[in-house]
């Protein structure tokens, strides 16, 4: 059941659906766009593997239960998220505070000076808090 997961706004608009709305009707009532309650109809269909609305209402009419339907939590999309991402690393590395001038960063052929709370630079103190692999020495 799980591929049915929709948002709670998904599973709204399909409970409209039901009941007879049309996507003007729900863009109506919810006072969105008509494209968004489109693509919100879209989507949901797409969830159920239904080929159209009308599909998509047959579908339910066979058994296929909305209350059964898990609800999922929206999640932000990829470009969304890494613009999130992007920010939250800015802000890290504000935190991190600058690069100090004559404390050299400990690893080997990096020219960064160390920042305040740490024997290296700000990349490569975040490489060594993130566990990831050094991916260069030279990164200079
Ligand atoms: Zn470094």
């Amino acid at each position: 059941m799980a591929r049915y997961a929709l948002d709670v706004r998904e599973k709204e608009v399909l409970e409209e659906l039901r009941c007879g709305s049309t996507p003007r009707d729900v863009a109506k009532q919810r006072g969105i766009a008509l494209a968004t309650a489109r693509v919100i109809v879209t989507t949901v269909r797409m969830k159920f593997g239904a080929r159209s609305t009308s599909h998509l209402l047959e579908l339910l009419a066979n058994g296929k239960q909305t209350t059964e339907i898990p609800v999922s939590h929206p999640e932000p999309d990829p470009l969304q998220r890494a613009e999130l991402d992007k920010e939250a690393a800015a802000r890290f590395q504000e935190l991190l505070g600058p690069e100090r001038e004559g404390v050299p960063c400990r690893r080997p052929g990096c020219k960064h000076g160390a920042i305040v709370h740490s024997v290296m630079c700000r990349n490569h103190h975040v490489e060594m808090l993130s566990g990831k692999a050094p991916a260069k020495d030279s990164d200079a």
